[in-house]
């Protein structure tokens, strides 16, 4: 892979609008990817495999808690600058964010909201340092945008819950520690469980065969009536809202990742541009290739402005469900048309693993379906703005 020259547009001096301890955190981020990430990700893409020795190095600069308070081992820091490092991970790859808000925003998040005192204490420390890698199991088989009719149930033993069910398309399952599991108790509300590994009748096969997220594990949830204890029963939130909430964090995360992707699409193809010669002169002085890279910092601006008025909200608690469906919507799907237009100003060198908008591109085909699909928050905007369900 070609060396990480990677420069951050700016446009607006977007800048101006963040605090030093913004730009510090990005910029020990923005390091960190290009020196540990940068360097082997795509030779781990390739060979579809999580890079396990980066956990260190995304407990250090942050990732695994930023906004959890630093009594539970979090880094204690605002939401713009959560934002940041999504954004910064996810400039070197969608599969490492996507390791890294589960572990924060599905996972710790959870644990801090709505578990007990003893239970912050015993998980969120080790999922902090990343000694202990947590998973989420919303997703079914037979119930993806529809999680409220999962089937996965436990029942009351007298002194442990025994859980049933499946989940699939699960990320980090196949190395996870911990997972927060969503099942059905005998009335059907919905409450979240964590399970251990090696709990009985609990295992996580890995999914293979995916053409997206590749540096990323993904895997199957199976519980085979598995005994589970009662202490590790979410106490404090139950019904669909429970898992909903963790969604609306980990959506948040990629509104600014997805900028990541873009603005990494983006920047290797201005500066291909400017170096590839055809017909005598540098493809960036053909007029079609400045619509692209014109349309292309236009929209990166916009989305920017977008995420970080969002931060703003999401700062001060004021930011709904819809307004970060429309983030993540809008996002992904600038980051997605990006990369597809990044990658033909490349032309052949732009399918090979020497520049990383392919794998860009092929990763965020599973960003724009998970955490929702793009028709989803579609539906979730249309029912804000009209008050009309359009889901069923
Ligand atoms: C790589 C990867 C990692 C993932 N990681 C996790 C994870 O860690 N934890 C987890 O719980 N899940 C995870 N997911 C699952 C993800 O959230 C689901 O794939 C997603 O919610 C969509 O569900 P589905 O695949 O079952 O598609 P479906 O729900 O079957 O949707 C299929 C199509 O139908 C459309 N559709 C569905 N309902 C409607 C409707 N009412 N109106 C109009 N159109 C509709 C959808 O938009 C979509 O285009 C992951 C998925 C992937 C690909």
């Amino acid at each position: 892979m070609k060396p990480d020259l990677f420069e951050a547009p700016d446009y607006y001096n977007i800048d101006d609008l963040l605090s030093e301890e913004h730009k510090l955190v990005r910029s020990a981020a923005r390091e960190w990817v290009k020196r540990d990430v940068s360097p082997i990700i795509e030779e781990y893409a390739q060979k579809a495999e999580f890079p396990k020795q980066i956990i260190n190095g995304l407990a250090e600069i942050g990732a695994f808690g930023p906004y959890i308070p630093a009594e539970y081992g979090g880094a204690g820091l605002d939401q713009i600058s959560y934002g940041l490092i999504m954004q910064e991970i996810e400039r070197g790859d969608s599969g490492v964010r996507s390791t890294a808000s589960v572990q924060s925003s599905l996972v710790m998040y959870p644990i801090w909201k709505y578990g007990n005192e003893a239970q912050r204490q015993k998980y969120l420390p080790k999922l902090a340092t990343g000694e202990w890698m947590g998973s989420f199991g919303l997703t079914e088989p037979d119930h993806g945008s529809n999680p409220g009719g999962m089937t996965t149930n436990f029942k009351d033993m007298g002194d442990h819950y025994l859980l049933n069910g499946a989940k699939m398309w699960i990320s980090n399952a196949p190395f996870c520690n911990v997972a927060v599991v969503w099942a059905k108790d005998e009335s059907g509300r919905i409450h979240g469980l964590i399970v251990e590994r090696g709990m009985e009748g609990f295992s996580t096969p890995e999914t293979h065969n995916k053409w997206s997220l590749r540096a990323s594990a993904t895997g199957e949830l199976i519980f085979d009536n598995v005994k589970v204890p009662k202490e590790n029963l979410l106490p404090n939130k139950s019904g669909l809202g429970a898992p909903l909430g963790c969604l609306d964090s980990a959506r948040y995360g990629i509104a600014w990742g997805a900028i990541g992707a873009a603005m990494d699409c983006y920047d290797t193809a201005l500066r291909y541009s400017k170096e590839r010669m055809q017909f005598g002169k540098p493809i960036g002085g053909f007029q079609l290739q400045q619509k692209k890279l014109a349309e292309m910092i236009t929209e990166i601006t916009k989305a920017q402005l977008l995420a970080l008025r969002l931060g703003q909200l999401k700062n001060d608690d004021r930011a709904t469900t819809a307004q970060i469906s429309m983030a993540k919507r809008n996002n992904v799907d600038m980051a997605i048309n990006i990369a597809r237009e990044a990658r033909q100003m490349l032309g052949g060198m732009g399918i090979t693993g020497e520049y990383s908008i392919m794998r860009h591109s092929m990763n965020l085909e599973s960003v724009i379906t998970y955490e929702g699909t793009h028709d989803i928050h579609l539906l979730i905007t249309g029912l804000d703005i009209t008050g009309l369900n359009a889901f069923k």
